[in-house]
This record gives C-alpha cells, sequence and structure tokens, in this order.
C-alpha cells in the first residue's frame, strides 16, 4: 500500500535487533485518520468473507483493530497476555514468545467471546516469525472458530513468519511488505 510505504519511509526508524519502530503514528501516538485508512484497505480485502470478529493481541494490535471494525460493523477481541500459563477453564489459551521482549508468556481469550459460530479475522501491527499470528491461530483452532484470514500491517517478509503461514495455506494479507532494512541503507519493500 503506496500510502502506508510512504510514511513508513518518512517516519519509520530501524532499530538494532530487526525492531521498526513506527509508534510515531501506528502503535504508540496513532495517527487515527490513517489508521482509519488502513482498516479501509483490509476492508477492501476481507470485506467478502462473512467477517463476525476481528482478533488480535494486546496492546499494539488493539487500535488497529478497532479501528479497522468500524469498517466490518463487528467486535474486537484481543488476547491477553498473562505471565503464567494459565489453567483456567474459562479461557482459550496459547504459549507465545515476544519479539520485541524476548519473553516467553500466555495469551488468553474468555472462551465467552470466541466461538464455534465465529468467522474471525486475525489482525496485528507487525508479522516477524508468526508467533503471535500462530497463538492467535491456534486459540481459533481450540474455540473451533473459522479462520477467513490474517491481516497485517507491516510485514518482515525476510523472516519467516509469512512463508510459514501461507505453506499452511492460510490467507495472509500485508499492506507493506519489508524486503530488507538495516541501520546503513534503511528499508526496501517487496
Ligand atoms: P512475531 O510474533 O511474528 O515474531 O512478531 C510479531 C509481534 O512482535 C507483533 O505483535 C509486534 O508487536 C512485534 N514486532 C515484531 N517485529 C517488530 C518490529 O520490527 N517493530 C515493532 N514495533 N514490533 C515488532
Amino acid at each position: 500500500m503506496q500510502l502506508l510505504e510512504e510514511r513508513i519511509r518518512k517516519d519509520g526508524k530501524v532499530y538494532d535487533g530487526d525492531i521498526l519502530k513506527v509508534d510515531g503514528f501506528l502503535n504508540h501516538r496513532i495517527d487515527v485518520g490513517f489508521v482509519c485508512e488502513l482498516g479501509k484497505e483490509f476492508h477492501r480485502l476481507f470485506g467478502g468473507c462473512g467477517v463476525n470478529k476481528i482478533l488480535t493481541v494486546e496492546a499494539s494490535g488493539i487500535g488497529i483493530a478497532c479501528l479497522t471494525a468500524q469498517y466490518f460493523g463487528c467486535p474486537v477481541v484481543f488476547a491477553k497476555k498473562s505471565r503464567t500459563s494459565n489453567q483456567d477453564a474459562e479461557v482459550w489459551s496459547a504459549a507465545a514468545h515476544s519479539y520485541t521482549h524476548g519473553t516467553d508468556h500466555t495469551v488468553i481469550v474468555s472462551k465467552e467471546y470466541l466461538g464455534k459460530d465465529d468467522k474471525v479475522l486475525i489482525l496485528d501491527d507487525f508479522l516477524a516469525n508468526g508467533c503471535a499470528a500462530q497463538a492467535l491461530l491456534d486459540i481459533c483452532g481450540q474455540a473451533g472458530a473459522e479462520v477467513a484470514g490474517i491481516g497485517i500491517v507491516i510485514e518482515k517478509a525476510y523472516q519467516n513468519g509469512g512463508k510459514a503461514l501461507r505453506a499452511k495455506g492460510i490467507r495472509v494479507e500485508s499492506l507493506a511488505r519489508v524486503a530488507s532494512m538495516n541501520l546503513r541503507d534503511g528499508i526496501t519493500f517487496c
């Protein structure tokens, strides 16, 4: 998506450890009008799929998911992060590794809010190795919910997540795909 690539070039900052910071417009300070344009694009891509729920993970996915959900007219459910493995009978839970913090945790969703009648669009800000997306897929599987696809704002295409998910036959749509990035040369898109 041209608009997004331009914004990443203008405001994105590359950090050591393969981290792209876009927190000036996407996940710390949120440019609401801009993120709504991303939401419209997700709706153009997945609007005909019968999605009745958007699923993301706290915290950085929530703003994007909510602004997108207004075009789908559906609720957002966000998986909560828990530091301990969760044995609660009331929740679906899956293990996840945090790319940015390097820690392992569990993500949980109340059984009340996700079930077999749902058709889910999974959304997140970044796709790197695919752990977050995999945990959300796992939760949908436990719930018996159907997954329409995965929408990602920025995929780092040189990492393995996208390839592995697509190899499983999952529809993954990324609004910007980074081919490479480093401190010296900056960012190139696919
Ligand atoms: P994955 O689970 O696919 O390895 O990583 C995706 C998750 O890690 C996303 O939820 C995102 O919050 C975080 N993440 C991965 N790479 C980056 C990055 O380059 N910048 C930022 N800000 N977050 C990232």
